[in-house]
C-alpha cells in the first residue's frame, strides 16, 4: 500500500487545522482578527483579576504568573501586528495556552486546586470555540487546556460517589465546543460563497456570463489610462432587429440568441476585453492596428450571420472608433455609437469604422 504524499496529507491538513484555501482563510483572517484580540484582551482582564483577588494567606508562584502574563500580552501583540491566518492561529493557542497556565498557578496557590479543574476546563472550552477555524486546530487547544489545567490533578473528586461524572462532563464541554466551533466555521463558509457570489454577480452579466457594463467599463478605463499601451480599438455592437426576433419568436427565443450571440463574440475576441452593455448591445476593446480590428469586425459580423443559419437570420451590426488616449472613454464610445448608427443605415449586418 502506497502512503500519501507529503503534498497530499498538507492538501487535508491545512483546510482541517485553517478551514479553506489561502483565499478563504484571507476572508477568514479578516472575520477572526478582531474578535480574537477582544477576546484574548478579555481573557488579560480575567486572568489580572483573578490574581488581584487570590486571598490573603496563598502566594501563586510569582515567577509562573508573571510569565504568563508576558506570554498572554506578547500573543496579542503579535495577534495584532500578523497578517497571515496561520500566524493568527498560532498566537491564539499561545494566548490561550499561557492563560490556562497562568490560572494554573493560581489554582496551584490554593489547597483545594482540583475544584478549579471542571469549571475553568469547561469555561475555556466553549470560550474559545468561537476564535480558531478548523476543528484539528481547535481541539489541538482544547487538549492543551485540559492537560494545563488538569495535569497531576486527575482524576478530579477521586474517591467520591460522582466521581464519573468528571469525565462525563469534560468529554460533553469538549463535543459541545467542537460543535460549536464546526457550525461557527460553516457560517464562515458560507459568508465567504454569498461573498464570492455577490462579487461575481456584480461584475458578471446573469444570462450571458460575459462581463457586465460595469466590468467593462471599468476595465476599459484601465486600459484606456494605461500609458504605454499599443493602440486600442473600441467595438460598439448591436443585434439587428432584436425586436422582431422577441416579437416573432417570444422573449425565450430572445435570450437564446443574445446567449449564442455572446458565446460567439467571447469566442472570436480571444482574450480582448468583450461584455454586454445592455439589452442587445456588446462592447469589445480591441487591441491591434487599424487593418487588424478591421479584420477582427469583418470576422465578428461574417460569424454571427453564419452562425444562426440553420434555425433563422441573425446579424449584428458594429461601430468602430480608435481608442484615443488624449480624450476621455465617452468620446471613443459616442464616436463608435456614430459609426454603428451608420452601419444600420447602410443596411446592417456589417461593421462601419469613425
Ligand atoms: P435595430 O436593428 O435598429 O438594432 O433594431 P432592434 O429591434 O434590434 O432594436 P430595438 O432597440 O428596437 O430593440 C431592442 C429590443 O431588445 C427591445 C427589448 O425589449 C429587447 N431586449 C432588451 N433586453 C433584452 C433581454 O435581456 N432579453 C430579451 N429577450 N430581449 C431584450
Ligand atoms: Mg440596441
Ligand atoms: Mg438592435
Amino acid at each position: 500500500m502506497r502512503l500519501p504524499s507529503i503534498n497530499t496529507l498538507r492538501r487535508v491538513a491545512v483546510p482541517l487545522a485553517f478551514g479553506g484555501n489561502s483565499e478563504q482563510q484571507h476572508t477568514y483572517f479578516a472575520e477572526l482578527h478582531r474578535v480574537g484580540m477582544v477576546t484574548q484582551l478579555l481573557g488579560i482582564i480575567a486572568y489580572s483579576l483573578t490574581w488581584l483577588m487570590m486571598p490573603e494567606p496563598y502566594h501563586p508562584n510569582q515567577t509562573h504568573a508573571v510569565l504568563a502574563l508576558l506570554g498572554m500580552l506578547t500573543s496579542l501583540i503579535v495577534r495584532y501586528r500578523c497578517t497571515t491566518l496561520p500566524v493568527l492561529t498560532i498566537t491564539g493557542a499561545c494566548a490561550v495556552l499561557t492563560l490556562t497556565f497562568g490560572l494554573r498557578t493560581m489554582a496551584d496557590a490554593v489547597h483545594h486546586a482540583s475544584f478549579w479543574v471542571l469549571p475553568v476546563g469547561v469555561f475555556m472550552t466553549l470560550a474559545i470555540a468561537s476564535i480558531f477555524n478548523g476543528g484539528l486546530s481547535y481541539l489541538a487547544v482544547v487538549a492543551g487546556v485540559w492537560w494545563n489545567v488538569g495535569h497531576g490533578l486527575y482524576p478530579v473528586n477521586a474517591g467520591l460517589p460522582d466521581e464519573s461524572w468528571a469525565p462525563l462532563m469534560i468529554a460533553v464541554s469538549v463535543l459541545f465546543g467542537l460543535a460549536l466551533n464546526v457550525s461557527f466555521s460553516l457560517l464562515r463558509l458560507r459568508n465567504y460563497h454569498s461573498k464570492v457570489e455577490l462579487t461575481r454577480l456584480a461584475f458578471q452579466d446573469g444570462l450571458t456570463g460575459l462581463n457586465n457594463r460595469r466590468m467593462f467599463t471599468q476595465r476599459a478605463q484601465q486600459m484606456h489610462g494605461a500609458p504605454h499601451g499599443g493602440m486600442l480599438y473600441f467595438l460598439m455592437i448591436d443585434i439587428d432587429d432584436f425586436k422582431v426576433i422577441n416579437d416573432q419568436q417570444g422573449h425565450d427565443a430572445g435570450d437564446e440568441v443574445l446567449v449564442r450571440t455572446a458565446a460567439i463574440i467571447a469566442d472570436k475576441a480571444q482574450g480582448h476585453l468583450c461584455g454586454r452593455l445592455g439589452g442587445e448591445e456588446f462592447g469589445v476593446v480591441y487591441a491591434g492596428d487599424r487593418e487588424a480590428v478591421r479584420a477582427f469586425a469583418g470576422t465578428l459580423v461574417e460569424a454571427v450571420s453564419q452562425g444562426f443559419l440553420a434555425a433563422q437570420f441573425v446579424s449584428i451590426s458594429v461601430g468602430v472608433a480608435e481608442l484615443d488616449r488624449g480624450k476621455d472613454l465617452g468620446h471613443s464610445y459616442r464616436l463608435a455609437d456614430e459609426a454603428l448608427y451608420l452601419a444600420k443605415r447602410q443596411g446592417k449586418n456589417r461593421y462601419v469604422i469613425a
